[in-house]
Parts: C-alpha cells; sequence; structure tokens
C-alpha cells in the first residue's frame, strides 16, 4: 500500500514513510493511493475473536510494510492500558446504541488511535536509528492523549501547545502533571486556531523541521484516521449480531471537530462497511453543519463552548474528504483550498451539495440543547453524557424522530472530564474514576508564550540545543 498527497504534488510513499511525514511536503494530506475493499464476512469473524484481532486485520490492509509479528505485538501493546477488555463498549440507552470510545489512559477517544501511534513511532525510530521531535496543537483531549501515548518513550521528544485557560480543568491536569523528561507542554495566549496555525507554521518551515525531524500527532496523521476505521467495523458486527435488528439501516453518530473521527467512518463506508449515513454533530460553532445541511462553508470566528475539542472552524481533515468530492482531482482541490484561504469560504455547487448529502446528515447543538440533552438523557436513563457526546445524541434523537434506522451516537470522553457542564445540567457531579482522581495530588508545569510562531520556534530550539549540550 503506498500514499499520496491530496495535492498531487508526493506520491509512492510507504505507510512507515507516511506516519512519520505527517503532512505531505507539498502541503497536502497523505491518504491511501488505492482504498482496499474489505471482505466483510471475514473482518466479522475476526471482530468476534476481539478488538484487537479485527484492528490487526485492517492494519495489514495498510500497513504492508510492517512485519506481522511486529504489527501484532504493536497492536497488542496500544491497547493493554485500556480499562475495559472490549476496548470499545457499546451500551443500548433509550433506543439509541453509545459506544464508549473513552475507556483509554486519558479518558477520551483520541487515545484509540495515540496509543496506537506512539508505539508506531517508537518502533520505526528504533528501526532507523532516529530521532524525532513530536509538535502538536491540541483543543484539550489531543494533547493529553498525545503525552500518554509516547511519554517515557525512546528518542522522542514531544511539544504540545495548547491555548492558555482554554482547555477544561481535568485536560490542564491530565497534560500538564506528566512528569517525564521528554514532555513539553507550552501555553499559548490565543484561542485553539492560534495554535494550529504556529503548529503549520513551523511545519511548513522546512528548514526547521528537517533539521530538528518534526513529527505530527494532529489529526492529520494517517495513522489515527487508520486507528479509527477499526471502531466503525467493531460496533457495526456488535451491533448487527443483535436479533432484534435485522436489516435495518444504521447510522453513525459523532460529534465533529477537525473531522478526524467522522473521516474514519466515511473511509471504513468507502470501503465497503454498509453504514447507511454518518450524522455529523457539531456545537455552535457550525460551519460543518452550515456545509452540510445548506452548502455554506464560510468561516466565523471560534465561539467557546461546553464541548471545547469541538470549539473548531477550521477542520484539518475535511480536505481529505474533499479529496474524494473533488474525484481525487489534485488540481480542482488545490484551486478549492487556495479559495478557502483567500476568501475565508469554499463555494459549492448544487451537485456537490447533494453528493456530500448522500453520505452525511448533520445537526447542530446550541450550549441550551447540549446541558438539556444531559439533564433529559440522564432523567430517562440515568446514564451521564459528556457535553461532546450530547451533541451527538441531541442529532440521534432529531433524526429517529423521522425514520426507522438504528443510530449508534459515539462516546467521545467520559463524562468526568467535563464535570462542570455535567453539574449545570443535573446538579451533580458524575463520578470520577480512579485515574482522574488522582491528578490532584501532581505537580504541574507548563511554559506560557504568546501567540507567535517565533517565539515558539526559539523556545523549541532552546529545549533542544540545551539537551544536545546535556548529552555531551
Ligand atoms: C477530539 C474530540 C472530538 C472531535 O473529534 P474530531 O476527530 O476532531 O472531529 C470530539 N469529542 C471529544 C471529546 C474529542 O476529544
Amino acid at each position: 500500500m503506498k500514499y499520496k498527497s491530496t495535492r498531487g504534488g508526493v506520491q509512492g510513499i510507504s505507510f512507515k514513510d507516511a506516519v512519520m511525514m505527517g503532512l505531505a511536503e507539498d502541503g497536502g494530506l497523505l491518504v491511501p493511493e488505492n482504498l482496499p475493499a474489505a471482505d466483510i464476512g471475514y473482518l466479522h469473524s475476526c471482530a468476534c475473536k476481539s478488538y484487537e484481532s479485527l484492528a490487526f486485520e485492517i492494519f495489514k490492509l495498510f500497513a504492508d510494510d510492517i512485519e506481522e509479528e511486529t504489527l501484532w505485538e504493536i497492536v497488542k501493546e496500544s491497547y493493554a492500558n485500556f480499562d475495559s477488555g472490549e476496548i470499545v463498549p457499546v451500551v443500548h440507552k433509550d433506543r439509541i446504541y453509545v459506544a464508549e470510545l473513552f475507556h483509554g489512559p486519558t479518558y477520551a477517544f483520541k487515545d484509540i488511535a495515540l496509543q496506537f501511534l506512539g508505539n508506531l513511532f517508537e518502533h520505526i525510530l528504533k528501526e532507523r536509528s532516529e530521532k524525532m521531535n513530536i509538535l502538536g496543537a491540541t483543543s484539550g483531549d489531543t494533547g493529553s492523549a498525545a503525552i500518554y501515548g509516547v511519554k517515557g518513550k525512546d528518542n522522542i521528544n514531544i511539544f504540545i501547545l495548547h491555548p492558555s485557560g482554554k482547555v477544561s480543568p481535568v485536560q490542564e491536569l491530565q497534560m500538564t502533571t506528566v512528569k517525564s523528561e521528554n514532555v513539553f507542554n507550552i501555553a499559548v495566549k490565543g484561542s485553539f486556531d492560534d495554535c494550529q496555525a504556529i503548529v503549520k507554521n513551523l511545519f511548513s518551515d522546512l528548514e526547521f523541521k528537517s533539521k530538528y525531524n518534526l513529527g505530527a500527532v494532529n489529526s492529520i496523521n494517517w495513522a489515527r484516521i487508520l486507528a479509527q476505521i477499526v471502531y466503525y467495523f467493531y460496533i457495526y458486527f456488535r451491533i448487527c449480531d443483535e436479533k432484534s435488528n435485522g436489516g435495518k439501516n444504521l447510522r453513525f453518530v459523532v460529534p465533529t471537530g477537525n473531522f478526524g473521527n467522522i473521516l474514519a467512518g466515511f473511509y471504513a463506508r468507502r470501503m465497503g462497511l454498509p453504514i447507511d449515513k454518518l450524522v455529523l454533530a457539531t456545537n455552535e460553532n457550525n460551519i460543518l453543519h452550515r456545509m452540510i445541511s445548506y452548502g455554506d462553508y464560510s468561516v466565523k470566528d471560534v465561539v467557546q463552548t461546553y464541548s471545547p475539542s469541538m470549539d473548531i472552524q477550521l477542520s484539518s481533515n475535511l480536505e481529505r474528504y474533499l479529496y474524494y468530492l473533488y474525484e481525487e482531482d489534485s488540481e480542482t482541490l488545490d484551486k478549492k483550498m487556495k479559495e478557502l484561504n483567500d476568501e475565508r469560504r469554499i463555494h459549492f455547487t448544487e451537485e456537490e451539495i447533494n453528493k456530500i448529502r448522500s453520505v452525511f446528515l448533520s445537526q447542530e447543538s446550541s450550549n441550551e440543547e447540549t446541558l438539556s440533552t444531559i439533564r433529559n438523557f440522564y432523567n430517562s436513563t440515568q446514564y451521564i453524557l459528556d457535553p461532546h457526546t450530547a451533541c451527538g445524541v441531541k442529532a440521534a434523537e432529531n433524526f429517529m424522530a423521522k425514520d426507522n434506522c438504528i443510530y449508534v451516537c459515539l462516546a467521545t470522553a467520559h463524562p468526568a472530564k467535563f464535570p462542570d457542564a455535567v453539574y449545570k445540567a443535573i446538579g451533580k457531579y458524575p463520578e470520577r474514576p480512579e485515574g482522574i482522581c488522582k491528578l490532584n495530588d501532581l505537580e504541574k508545569q507548563s511554559y506560557v508564550l504568546n501567540n507567535n510562531t517565533d517565539e515558539v520556534k526559539y523556545f523549541i530550539k532552546n529545549i533542544l540545543e540545551e539537551g544536545d549540550k546535556n548529552a555531551g
């Protein structure tokens, strides 16, 4: 399996190189040159064995340059730190299925991909006798999950930028209490989009990028999308095995920010998994909802909501979907990305809007609706949703009233990560898992920097050059 850039300037890249490259050198995103068709019957039988067996079979299709034995070791290690043997338990509540993606070490769905990515990096770096410096921006969950993915690993440092004061207290604690010599937290005085822009700028500074061997963990890394494809299959098989569901269409509802999670569903569908539709749920940062519902993809200011991991306007992974929307035509895509850059919007034709709507539905939740969904769902089921998942459940409830499909909402975070929103909704705090309780006793460490690419660049340089000096 080889990879190419959405912008057409890079092709014939191996899986390992695609993982190490992150963003393609022509500014595009890496995608498989040919998407494999899934053998649904065979994958179903693997899913019956274990989540890991299914993951291994799917990874094999995309990572054929890693020896099978090694790949299996990587898979086992990546899911060893989950607190549920099923990895992704599925619960049935009030006519909706809730697939809990939050059983990893930081209690958000990003662990599923970042535990895998950390192990991949360690393996590839060791094999190549290389070192790498990971640079990423986070609106909260990515940072902690990335840090937990690579902390203590050989030959890797990690620099994570987060918007100062704009991540939840639990997220901040999870990031800043990790005591490991290879972990550096940078609090930027700005928004998440500012952090993301700084990271993009540093990655396009090719001299800086190659001198320090910068690597990405943001959702643009292909390995993250790949890891997420697995649970669409897993959940699908689990639910379709229930007798009462025979013959009904299944729709996944996905609380969306950077379009990484739902993009994996798009790939699973394209590989042949018979998903009916993907329902994209947003908070008040509703650009993707406007795009899907009426073709209005115009960038507005980011507003803060109860679901901070979805407080995003420019979704970094949308480019991969647009690439397929434009029939894998890099020239058109390139033009559209320039249009976006210049005009802060993309125009879609009627035909394109219809094509988008043949795969996606969408729904927005206001802040008030997010809270009322947590409240109503708790009252009827005693199940506590986190505010991101609540946006999804709100969307599911909206569409469920109109048809006879099965809805499965991906639960992207444990409610204890967002206790204040939950308290506002139901007047009590969710029970905290042990891994969150113990964070309060630990010391925090981060570096506060201005919203300025050069300032971040020199900070990183200094740390790495000091490290080299100390190493002799
Ligand atoms: C990252 C995240 C999202 C958004 O996922 P994307 O892949 O960025 O669309 C939603 N909810 C939670 C809790 C997250 O951490």
